[in-house]
């Protein structure tokens, strides 16, 4: 894992501090497939605190996987998972928290900002239930840019849109206040200047370091915040029709912002002033441009003929929505994502 290399000890003594601040001494490590040896190198600067790797953390969490995690923990005797990894990573460790109450330490290499939520989501039988509960939100993150500098820029860009969409609908959801719309307008605009940097030189970490800057304030916005009609229909493409997490929100957002725009002024003006543009839609579809991530729904594998389909289980258990989640609407906002098409002034 290359920041490890570069500052091998500054990183053992954060995460001894991490993980010893829990009593813990038994640390289980979590990490996606791809990403297993760097856990393993985690686990090594460890070393008699780390009880061994789970390297099978994948987007969404699949029950099938949270069980399997689980019973891995309880057999190893783990009373700490170290999650080293995106939103996936902190998802496994959420889904171990919640049933066995193991604290976690989070070390995101993504700038998704699942690290600071309550919130967990599991997937069974094709369908991403999300729910909130105080055990699973880390007890300690440790933030160090270098660990994100392997983050190829794609990736980049679309964790980082995700962590804009955090801040988009904190804007404008039922749990907003006055401080959580300072936070979110303020992550908005320290990722609008970092994730274009990131694309430009991939070896910026000062810009990284801005990115988890704004990872960071997105993930405790939406915490308090709550989120609304576009976070629904992402986790309803990514759960139900198998999406990529990151892309799905960013190629949404845009038009999911377009919709609500006239019933949240409010929260536009701050979205738009964030992005130094002048309509929050629009503004957001020229930074996803810029970033070169990709526009439409059908460039990442949705289907025509699941649109309405999509609709209709996110529709079932609607999230409340500054406008009123309209059939027709939403149908026409979900087109308009499948297509690409710059959303209307
Ligand atoms: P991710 O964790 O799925 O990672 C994306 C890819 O990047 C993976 O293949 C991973 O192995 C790789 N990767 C991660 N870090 C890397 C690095 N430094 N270098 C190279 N490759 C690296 O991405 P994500 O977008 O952070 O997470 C998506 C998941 O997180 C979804 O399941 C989503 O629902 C969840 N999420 C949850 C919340 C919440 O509050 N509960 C918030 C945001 C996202």
């Amino acid at each position: 894992m290359d920041g490890v290399e570069g500052d091998l000890w500054l990183v053992r003594a954060r995460l001894h501090r991490g993980v010893g601040r829990r009593g813990a001494t038994r640390a289980l490590l979590l990490s996606t497939p791809g990403r297993a040896e760097g856990a393993r190198r985690v686990a090594e600067l460890l070393g008699a605190r780390a009880a061994g790797v789970y390297g099978k953390a994948v987007m969404h969490v699949p029950l099938e996987v949270a069980e399997d995690a689980r019973r891995v923990a309880a057999e190893l005797g783990a009373d700490c998972c170290v999650a080293v990894g995106g939103g996936s990573t902190v998802g496994l460790a959420k889904a171990i928290a919640l049933t066995s109450g193991l604290p976690i330490v989070a070390v995101p290499t993504t700038y998704s900002g699942s690290e600071m939520t309550t919130v967990y989501g599991l997937t069974e039988g094709g369908l991403k239930r999300t729910a909130r509960d105080a055990r699973v939100l880390p007890k300690t993150v440790i933030y160090d840019p270098e660990l994100t500098l392997g983050l190829p820029p794609a990736v980049s860009a679309a964790s980082g849109m995700n962590a804009i969409a955090h801040c988009v609908e904190a804007l404008y959801a039922q749990g907003g206040n006055p401080i959580t719309s300072l936070m979110a307008e303020e992550s908005i605009r320290a990722l609008a200047v970092a994730l274009p940097l990131i694309i430009e030189d991939q070896n910026d970490l000062n810009a990284r370091s801005d990115a988890l800057y704004g990872a960071w304030l997105a993930g405790a916005a939406l915490a308090a915040a709550g989120v609304a009609l576009h976070h629904k229909l992402c986790h309803t493409l990514g759960g139900s029709f198998d999406l990529p997490h990151a892309e799905t929100h960013s190629i949404v957002l845009p038009h999911a912002a377009r919709y609500n725009r006239d019933a949240a002024p409010e929260a536009m003006a701050r979205v738009a002033r964030a992005l130094g543009a002048d309509d929050a839609p629009r503004g957001l579809y020229d930074l996803e441009l810029k970033l070169n991530l990709k526009m439409r729904l059908s460039d990442i594998g949705m289907r025509e003929a699941d649109l309405e389909r999509a609709e209709k289980i996110a529709l079932e258990s609607p999230y409340p929505n500054p406008r009123p989640v309209e059939y027709e609407g939403v149908l026409a906002l979900l087109r308009a994502a499948y297509e690409g098409r710059r959303p209307e002034a």
